[in-house]
C-alpha cells in the first residue's frame, strides 16, 4: 500500500512515520525546511528555539513517540523555579498564582494571597464557586472567563497566559476547540476552582517543579532528526506538491519534480495550502478551511554576557497588554532550560504575535531589545541575535471552529484514502499534531487493510 504525505512538519513526519511502522510503502514531500515550525538554531554552543520551545508532559504523544524513537534519555525537564513564572501587571512582576490548571487558579490559598487582582477582583474570582453552570454550547473565551471569573483574572491572567498559544487576540477562541477542558469542568463541577483542585490533584505537574514542560537536550529538533533518520529515503526535500489527481486507480500528486501515486493521500499542510490543492476536486469545505483564521508570530533572541546583566528571575515574564510592551513577554532561556548556552551568557527571547509580529526583522530587534530594556533597565548591546518570522504561521480556533471542521469532516468523508492533519485542526500543540498525524494514517490503513468501504471518485 502507497501512502503519500504531503507537507513534512512534525504532523506530516508523524504520519509518515506511522504508516512506515505499518509496513506501507511510504513518501513524504516537503518543499521548505523539514520539521515545518520546529526550528532549533545549534551553532557554537547555543541551542536557540526559534520555533516551539517546549511540549507539556500532560499531552503524552510527543513524549511518547520519542521514547519510541530511542530518545528517552534525552528528554530534559525545565530548572525547577520557584516562582516559575510572572505576569508584569500595574508596572510590576507578579508571580503566577501556584497550581494553575491551564489558566484557572485552583487553589483558593495562592487566589487570595496574589497581588494579580484587587481585593474586590479576587471576591468576584470566588463568585465562581456559587454561580451556577452557564448554558452548554460554544461561547467566546474571553467572555467565559469573564463570566466565570470576571475580569480581572481574564486581563490580567488568562489573556496573557494564553494570547501566545493561537497568536493574536485570545478574546474570541471557541472555548469548545481551543479549551474543552474548561468547559467539561464547568459542565462536571460547575464551579471552574473546584474542578481545577480535582484535575490538578490528579496531574501532579507543575510549572514551579519543572515537571510541566519538556524539551530534549538537543531541542526540539531532535524529534525531527529521528524522525528524519526513520523516513531515510521515503522523505523527499525540495518537493511542493502543486496539484492533486484522483481517479478510480487513487491519488496522484504532482510535485514540481515528478508525480507521485498513492492509495492514501495525507495532507499535512497549513489549512490554505489545503485548500488551494483540493479545490480543483470539488472538495467541499474548501470555504470553510479557507476560513480558518492565521495569525503571525516571531521570536528574537538575544544572547548578553551575563556579567553584570540585571537579575532575572524565575523562567520568563507574560505581558498583560494595558502594560504596552511589544512583545507577548519574555523566556529566560538558560534559567529555564538546561543545555541552551554556554556557561555565562544571558539568553532572552521575546515572543511577538499578532499584528506586531509583522513588522520585519529589524524593528522586531528593536522593540525587543527596547522592552527588554524598559523592564530590566540598564542592559548593554546583545552579543548575538536571533530573529525568527512565522507569517500567518498560527492558526486560531476561534468561536465556530466546531462547526468548520465538522464541515470539513463531512466532506473528507467522501472519500475513504484521504485524511487532512495539523496544527489547523484538532489542536495546535506540538503533541497533538503527532497525536492527530498518527490517528489519520492508522485510521486509513486499518480501514483498508480490513476492507472498509469503498467510497465513489469525488470528482
Ligand atoms: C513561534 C511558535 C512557537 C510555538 N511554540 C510552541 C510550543 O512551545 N509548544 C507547542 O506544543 N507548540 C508550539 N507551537 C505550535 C507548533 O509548533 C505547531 O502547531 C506545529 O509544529 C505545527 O505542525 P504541523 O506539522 O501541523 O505544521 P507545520 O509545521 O506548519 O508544517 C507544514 C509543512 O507543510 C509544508 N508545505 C506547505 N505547502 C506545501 C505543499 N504544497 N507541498 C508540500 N509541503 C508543503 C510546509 O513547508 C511545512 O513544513 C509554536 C508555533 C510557533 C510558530
Amino acid at each position: 500500500m502507497k501512502v503519500l504525505v504531503v507537507g513534512g512538519g512534525l504532523a506530516g513526519l508523524a504520519a509518515g512515520y506511522e504508516a512506515l511502522v505499518r509496513g506501507a510503502e511510504v513518501t513524504v514531500l516537503e518543499p521548505e525546511r523539514v520539521g515545518g515550525k520546529v526550528r532549533t538554531v545549534r551553532e557554537d554552543g547555543f541551542v536557540i528555539e526559534t520555533g516551539p520551545d517546549a511540549v507539556v508532559r500532560y499531552k503524552p504523544w510527543a513524549l511518547a513517540l520519542a521514547r519510541e524513537l530511542g530518545l528517552g534519555d534525552d528528554i530534559v525537564g525545565t530548572k525547577p523555579a520557584r516562582p516559575a513564572a510572572y505576569i508584569r501587571v500595574r508596572g510590576r512582576n507578579h508571580p503566577l498564582p501556584e497550581g494553575l490548571n491551564v489558566v484557572i487558579p485552583s487553589r483558593l490559598g495562592p487566589l487570595i494571597r496574589t497581588p494579580l487582582f484587587s481585593p474586590l477582583g479576587k471576591l468576584r474570582a470566588a463568585l465562581d464557586l456559587v454561580l451556577p453552570a452557564g448554558p452548554d454550547g460554544d461561547e467566546a473565551f474571553g467572555s467565559f472567563i469573564r463570566r466565570r471569573l470576571g475580569r480581572e483574572v481574564w486581563e490580567n491572567l488568562a489573556a496573557p497566559l494564553t494570547g501566545g498559544i493561537y497568536g493574536g487576540d485570545p478574546e474570541n477562541l471557541s472555548l469548545l476547540a481551543a479549551f474543552p477542558m474548561l468547559k467539561e469542568l464547568e459542565r462536571k463541577h460547575r464551579s471552574l476552582i473546584l474542578g481545577s483542585l480535582a484535575a490538578m490533584r490528579k496531574r501532579k505537574t507543575s510549572r514551579e517543579g519543572g515537571s510541566l514542560f519538556a524539551s530534549f537536550k538537543g531541542g526540539q529538533a531532535q524529534l525531527v532528526d529521528a524522525l528524519v533518520d526513520r523516513l531515510g529515503s521515503s522523505l523527499i526535500l525540495g518537493e511542493k506538491a502543486v496539484s492533486i489527481e484522483r481517479s478510480a486507480a487513487g491519488w496522484l500528486v504532482n510535485g514540481t519534480s515528478q508525480s507521485y501515486p498513492a492509495d492514501l493521500l495525507i495532507l499535512a499542510l497549513p489549512a490554505p495550502a489545503a485548500a488551494e490543492l483540493l479545490r480543483p476536486l470539488g472538495f467541499e469545505a474548501v470555504g470553510e478551511l479557507q476560513a480558518i483564521p492565521y495569525h503571525s508570530a516571531a521570536t528574537v533572541t538575544m544572547a548578553f554576557d551575563a556579567r553584570g546583566f540585571p537579575e532575572r528571575r524565575g523562567h520568563g515574564v507574560l505581558f498583560a497588554r494595558s502594560e504596552g510592551f511589544g512583545a507577548r513577554g519574555f523566556t529566560w532561556l538558560d534559567q529555564k532550560w538546561p543545555h541552551r548556552a554556554p556557561v555565562g551568557v544571558a539568553l532572552c527571547r521575546a515572543y511577538f504575535s499578532g499584528p506586531e509580529a509583522e513588522k520585519g526583522p529589524e524593528a522586531l530587534r528593536d522593540t525587543a531589545l527596547a522592552d527588554l530594556r524598559r523592564l530590566l533597565g540598564k542592559v548593554p548591546e546583545p552579543e548575538r541575535v536571533w530573529v525568527d518570522e512565522f507569517p500567518k504561521g498560527m492558526p486560531a480556533y476561534t468561536v465556530g471552529h466546531k462547526e468548520r471542521l465538522a464541515a470539513i469532516e463531512k466532506a473528507i468523508r467522501r472519500f475513504d484514502d484521504l485524511a487532512l492533519v495539523g496544527a489547523a485542526y484538532r489542536g495546535v500543540g506540538i503533541p497533538e499534531v503527532i497525536r492527530d498525524g498518527r490517528e489519520a494514517v492508522a485510521r486509513l490503513i486499518e480501514q483498508r487493510t480490513s476492507g472498509g468501504s469503498v467510497v465513489p471518485d469525488a470528482g
